[in-house]
């Protein structure tokens, strides 16, 4: 543990558990959130808790964001800008516009405040057990001070270069997971509608070359055991998969399947108004499109 006062902004499927590892594991840890029950929960489970965002940056060294989408980052570092101290680090773990993370990381470097871009993989669930993997992007010296808490909250950490590097990685592994998962769900869907059960082409395809991690360890958590609260909502992975098709289209890269993806995420969301669903009721948009019912295990 390094005796350096965290703040956590951001307690929701993911920041809560992984708030949680911090303060179960000892870290100084205040916590924000704009739900107040979701500040309560933390503050039982040893946090402090911080009545604003202006609050957890005054009571903190490092501050960790967990935060939807860009402009809830932009806000929390608006706001460092603002009353924030020379030797403070914020941590960003939020996914969001790798063009951002970079702006924000030369704003702060400016007022002599440190920057850390750390992508998250895997699940809520991997982070309630503390194996979070981390893609992260800074300075040698700032990575090295988080250290002891990504160690607390997870146990790979794969270090992807500068600043902006760790959000950009991420944004690529998520063009491909959410790309992936809208093919599994039409694979599945293509073969309850020809007469296969959700058991056989489980069985067939994560034994196959055609196996995918999501598939085989996380579906059957979700909408193949008929639950589609969200883990991972398909309104956030929508948000991912329109960052990496903008980034795609920025950098002059096409990317004819990804962005076929990202609108079925849409039509899930927008026609189906499944957005606040779990990814993987992306099989429930694609059996409603074939008229049939979601295939469960
Ligand atoms: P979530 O919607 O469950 O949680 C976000 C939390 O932020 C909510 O509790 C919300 O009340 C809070 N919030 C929003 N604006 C705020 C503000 N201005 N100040 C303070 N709190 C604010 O989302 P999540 O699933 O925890 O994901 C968070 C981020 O991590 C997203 O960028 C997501 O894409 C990414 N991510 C999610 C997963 C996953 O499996 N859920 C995995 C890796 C990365």
């Amino acid at each position: 543990m390094s005796g350096e006062r965290i703040g956590f902004i951001g307690l929701g499927n993911m920041g809560r558990p992984m708030a949680t590892s911090l303060v179960t594991k000892g870290f100084p840890v205040t916590a924000y959130d704009v739900v107040p029950t979701s500040v309560q929960i933390l503050a039982q489970r040893g946090a402090k808790a911080a009545r604003d965002v202006a609050d957890a940056v005054a009571q903190s060294d490092i501050i960790v964001t967990m935060l939807p989408n860009t402009p809830d980052v932009d806000g929390v570092i608006a706001e460092v800008l603002k009353s924030g101290r020379k030797g403070q680090l914020c941590m960003d773990m939020s996914t969001i516009d790798p063009i951002a993370s970079k702006r924000f990381a030369a704003a702060l470097a400016a007022k002599g405040i440190g920057w850390v871009d750390a992508g998250v993989g895997r699940s809520p669930a991997h982070a309630e057990r503390g194996e979070s993997l981390f893609m992260v992007g800074g300075t040698d010296a700032d990575l090295k001070r988080v250290e002891p808490l990504l160690g607390a909250m997870g146990n790979k950490v794969i270090p992807c270069g500068g600043p902006g590097a760790g959000i950009t990685m991420k944004i690529v592994l998520n063009f491909l997971a959410m790309s992936t998962c809208q093919l599994t769900a039409e694979a599945l869907t293509l073969g309850t509608k020809l007469g296969l059960t959700a058991r056989t082409m489980y069985d067939v395809i994560t034994n196959s070359l055609a196996n995918n991690d999501h598939l085989k360890n996380y579906w059957p958590t979700k909408v193949l055991g008929g639950d589609v609260d969200p883990g991972f909502a398909i309104d956030l992975a929508y948000k991912d998969l329109s960052i990496g098709v903008t980034t795609a289209n920025a950098a002059g890269v096409p990317v004819f399947t990804g962005a076929a993806a990202r609108e079925c995420l849409g039509q899930a969301r927008a026609a189906q108004g499944l957005g606040g669903k779990d990814i993987t009721a992306v099989l429930v948009a694609a059996a409603n499109n074939a008229g049939v019912k979601p295939p469960k295990l």
